[in-house]
Order: structure tokens, then sequence, then C-alpha cells
């Protein structure tokens, strides 16, 4: 069946205009319909059905030796088990399918400009994408695609094959996330996050890599808000009964401690520790910030909590706490949530 494809641009109100429009019919003779016999070999993790009614996901992986499929079996099924282990996810699990393309390198691990270790992988997987050291990006999306589709997806994640922190996660695009770090299941569940149901970052203290812009239209992404119009939050059918917008919270107190954390983590990287410094660092701060939110009175409610989307001020969030946040708990908040299940619903029956 022919499909539309339309570029929409928002304006300066956040609606979203139409720019370019085409029609791509799959049966014109400018689509090659032969099929893509793939090489690589495939795993499957989770079947549940058929890939029309079902959310398929694909699992690459770049960095891992012939040697290493065993580690790469491993590595997909205990990542695997952690999304499955978060609401809504857990509770959708029957909507899934999900399965893994092996692509062998030469060499065990991907490129890390940062530290100055160069390597050529399969599927050219680097950190430093905008010379952020743990941004993993590929920009090779011919390969990928061609591996992707050995077999039926909506949704790819490319793990790689490292113990340094990193990942990333765009929307409709992919994720990405370095298996060997103590806080692999966090950056898994978090990068999807992104990929999947277009989540903003709910964090705002560490360095990005993007310009945050002034913040003058509401964003579009479901789980932050500018909080223009209080009576009309994005979210209000959620809100916990008898909370106040905004909602208060230990905010000054985890701002100061967040951005020292901040501080201390540039240092590390610089002096390029190991990786387990970094790691101790990152547990300081989960510990101490976890104790922290115990104390906030609206601790459970969801609300409007401000700070969000790489904006200390003029961006709320639903919750205290989400993993699109900290790295305190395998938690989304009812906003995430509720965005999550919203795209599950579009693949399932
Ligand atoms: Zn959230």
């Amino acid at each position: 069946m022919p499909v539309t494809l339309t570029i929409e641009k928002r304006d300066a109100k956040n609606n979203f205009i139409p720019i370019w429009s085409t029609t791509i019919d799959p049966k014109s003779r400018i689509v090659n319909p032969s099929v893509l016999k793939s090489p690589f070999k495939t795993v499957t993790i989770v079947e549940n059905g058929k890939a029309s009614d079902h959310v398929d996901i694909v699992i690459l992986g770049d960095g891992y030796t012939a040697g290493e499929m065993d580690k790469f079996h491993n590595d997909v099924a205990t990542l695997t088990a952690e999304l499955f282990n978060v609401e809504p996810f857990k509770s959708r699990k029957s909507d899934f399918n999900v399965r893994a393309v092996e692509t062998p390198s030469a060499s065990s691990g991907v490129n890390k400009p940062h530290p100055g270790v160069f390597n050529r992988t399969p599927l050219s997987m680097s950190y430093g994408a905008f010379d952020s050291e743990r941004y993993a990006l590929t920009y090779d999306n011919r390969t990928v695609r061609d591996v992707a589709a050995t077999v039926p997806y909506d949704y790819m994640y490319i793990l790689i094959n490292e113990r340094t922190y990193g990942g990333g996660g765009i929307y409709n695009l992919y994720s990405t996330v370095a298996a060997d770090n103590k806080f692999s299941p966090y950056i898994f569940v978090h990068e999807f996050g992104h990929s999947f149901a277009a989540l903003a970052d709910e964090y705002y203290t560490s360095d990005v890599s993007y310009q945050t812009p002034e913040i003058t239209v509401e964003p579009w992404e479901p789980n932050v808000t500018a909080l223009f119009d209080p009576a009309h939050l994005k979210w209000k059918d959620i809100v916990t009964p008898g909370t106040p917008i905004p909602t208060p919270w230990v905010k000054t107190e985890f701002d100061n401690f967040s951005y020292d954390i901040q501080k201390e983590r540039r240092a590390l990287r610089a002096a390029n520790v190991p990786e387990t410094e970094m790691e101790q660092l990152f547990e300081r701060e989960k510990q101490t910030s976890l104790a922290m939110f115990e104390k906030s009175q609206y601790k459970d409610a969801t609300g409007a909590f401000e700070g969000g989307n790489y904006f200390q001020f003029g961006i709320y969030r639903s919750a205290q706490d989400c993993i699109m946040f900290t790295r305190n708990k395998q938690e989304f908040c009812p906003a995430c949530r509720k965005a999550i299940s919203e795209v599950i619903d579009l693949y399932s029956e």
C-alpha cells in the first residue's frame, strides 16, 4: 500500500507545519523488491507473535570478535531482561519480539577518540559523537540498516563491547549502550526511552553537546513542560490529587550537590582515571541523592517539579525522580510511562 511521507517543521507557536511531502509506493519500479540475502547469523530472544502486530526490536553488536559471540548473546539477554523488568515494558512484554544479529569484529572494542584508542569495526560505532566523550553513535546508516534488515524490526539497539560509560538514543533512529559498565542497565533503559517514545532528558546539571535555546514555546516531548498554562498541564489527568503545581522538592540542595559532582566528573575524565573511579563517583551521587529525595513531602506524587530538558529553571517534569533524570532507580515517572504505553499501543493489537 502506498504511504505518504511528510516532513513537518515547528512554527513559533509549536504547531507542526508540513514543509515537504511525497508518496512512496512499494510497487514502484524504483523500489528494488528483491529479498535481502543477509550473511549474518541471528538469535531470537523474545518471540510473542507476528511482526505486524508486535513491537519488533533488533539488537546489533559492535566490537565483539567471533570468539566473543557468547558474550554478545549474554549481554543481549541480560540487558533485554533489564528492560522487561521496568514498567510499562514489564506488563507489556507479550507485545514485543526481540531478535539479535551477529556482526563479528576483527578486534575487540570500538573507536574511542578521547583516550586515543582507535578501532575500525563493522558498524563503525564510536565514542566522541559531537565531541562528547560519552556519546557513542555510528554515522554509517546504510550498513547498520542492511544488517538490521536481516530480521523484521521497528526499533534498533546497538550494543558496544566496552566498559567505558557511554551510549546514545535518538528518536526513531536507534539507541546505543556500552555493555560492560556498572551502569549499563540504567543506560540501556534510559536511551531506549529517547529512541522509542521521544522522551526528553529530565536532567540538567551534566554537560551535553546541545545548545539549549530560550524557552519560548512548550517542548513537544511528552515528559517535560514549560508550564505556561498550569491549568492545562500536559499530564494533568495523572496528577496526584492535592499536589501543588509547581510542586516543591529539595531542588536547591540537589542542584548544589549535583553541580559539584559534575565538576568531579569532568576532572576524572580529564585525568583519564580507571573506569572504576567514575563508577564510584556515580554510586556516591546515587546514594546521596536518594537520601535527599526521601526528605521531600511530595516524593511519591505526580505533579510538576522544576528542572529538566537541560534547563535548571523554567522546565518541569512529572515526578521528583525518573530514569530520564537520575541513575537512582530503574523506574520511569508517570508521564514517561504513559508516553511509552501509547507507543506500544501503536504497534500492538
Ligand atoms: Zn520521566
